[in-house]
């Protein structure tokens, strides 16, 4: 039977001729023969990023040893960081700061905004987010008198629940599932009109769409670094606090790198004025030396021609997988779409890794998700028509039937 796509493999590679972006892909290291459709998850390795992380071993760490806190700027490295990714999410430089973990960092954040909404208990979060968001959501109001967290079953309950109990809401931009995109300025400008904080996680949209924190009016945000920004495995997150709160909130992990004179070693824990109070302890460097490589590649990049490609991309693929026997759960619309594309199949798991033996790797998420990522720095049209006619073909010659696709590892 063979593949009959709705586009030809030539006129793919005619768009990839004339793609914008096309030239970046150099700047990716990716072994031959791989389709890499999970770089939601896990960013692909940026050719320049061994030797940076080289450098800050064998030149800042082995030659200089501690003198590099100063003379190589590690001390300053969670603010530097943070003002190269705020431009990628809307912010000021002054507003973002790179440290600790995304779980962390929204432990910080929502602490943070339940003091500064004392006569509010209720937290508000989507039950079908990203899990370790609502489990600090419950660590967290664990800690407050009072305090509780609601699970939402869909963003569109929001409106019913705002009510003057509601101290801050937390949302996924993006859908880590469906890849469903949300509107970060008409459900702050909501959640705020209700006298309430509004927490973003960038997670799925840092790196992947325009994120517009500032002039959507959010009150604090939290991302990871080693999805779309490519940073490496575990790579440090940042979190942004908007301008307006910088002093007057606090924040309970209250360790000494946040403190007004770190160095005076003083008794009393006095926090340091704006965004460096949202810091706890010595920054990850290693971490932070892969994640400086992978912002150089990010430098001259405009998020709106990422953003162009990537609707492109995500568009062929649904158009070329529409025919086959799944179905797209992700948006139509560009508007409510974020840079992946998540396919129901009851076999879902097992398909997934007959598509990883062919070389395409995607993921999966239970119950019956095929999850493929689409990153417009190292991602050709070309690829992803070739992931289509794999997926056609899994399908049709029931080769993810056999039972060495069945067994499931650690990570899935
Ligand atoms: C990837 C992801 C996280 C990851 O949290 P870590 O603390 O880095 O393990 C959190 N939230 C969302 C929405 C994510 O997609």
């Amino acid at each position: 039977m063979g593949f009959r796509a709705v586009i030809t493999r030539a006129e793919c590679e005619a768009l990839d001729a004339a793609d914008p972006l096309a030239a970046l892909r150099e700047e990716f290291s990716l072994p031959e023969g791989v389709i890499y459709l999970d770089g939601n998850s896990l960013g692909a390795l940026p050719v320049r990023t061994p030797e940076r992380v080289r450098r800050t071993v064998e030149a800042e760490w082995g030659k200089e040893l501690i003198r590099s806190w100063n003379e190589a700027g590690w001390f300053e490295q969670p603010y530097r960081l943070g003002g190269r990714i705020a431009p990628l999410v809307g912010a000021s430089a002054g507003e973002v700061v790179v440290c600790d973990t995304t779980s962390v960092n929204l432990f910080k954040v929502l602490s943070a905004a339940l003091r500064l909404r004392p006569g509010r208990r209720t937290v508000l979060g989507d039950g079908a987010a990203f899990p370790t968001d609502l489990y600090i959501a419950e660590g967290v109001t664990g800690l407050f008198e009072g305090a509780r967290s609601v699970l939402l079953s869909s963003a569109e309950e929001l409106e019913a629940r705002l009510d003057d109990d509601v101290a801050a809401v937390v949302l996924s931009h993006v859908d880590y599932r469906t890849g469903e995109l949300l509107d970060m300025a008409a459900i702050t400008a909501r959640v705020r009109a209700a006298g309430a904080l509004m927490i973003w996680d960038v997670c799925h949209s840092a790196g992947a769409l325009p994120v517009e924190l500032n002039s959507c009016g959010a009150d604090f945000a939290v991302g990871c670094t080693y999805k779309y920004l490519n940073g490496g495995p575990g790579s440090p997150a940042f979190l942004y606090v908007a301008e307006r709160h910088q002093d007057a909130a606090v924040q309970p992990l209250s360790g000494w790198f946040g403190h007004a004179r770190p160095f005076a070693f003083e008794a009393g824990y006095e926090p340091t004025g704006g965004i460096g109070r949202f810091l706890t302890s010595s920054p990850s460097l290693l971490g932070q030396a892969a994640l400086e490589a992978s912002l150089d590649v990010w430098e001259p990049v405009d998020l709106r021609a990422v953003r162009a490609k990537s609707l492109a991309l995500t568009d062929l693929f649904i158009a070329l997988v529409e025919p086959l026997d799944v179905e797209v759960v992700t948006p139509r619309e560009h508007a409510r779409r974020g840079s992946q594309v998540a396919l129901r199949h009851p076999d879902g798991y097992p398909v997934v890794q007959a598509l990883i033996e062919r070389g395409v790797i995607g993921d999966f998420r239970a119950p019956d998700l095929m999850r493929f990522g689409f990153t417009p720095l190292y991602l050709s049209y070309a690829e992803v028509w070739e992931a289509a006619r794999h997926l056609a073909e899994v399908l049709e010659s029931g080769e993810w039937r056999a039972e060495r696709f069945g067994r499931r590892g650690a990570v899935t």
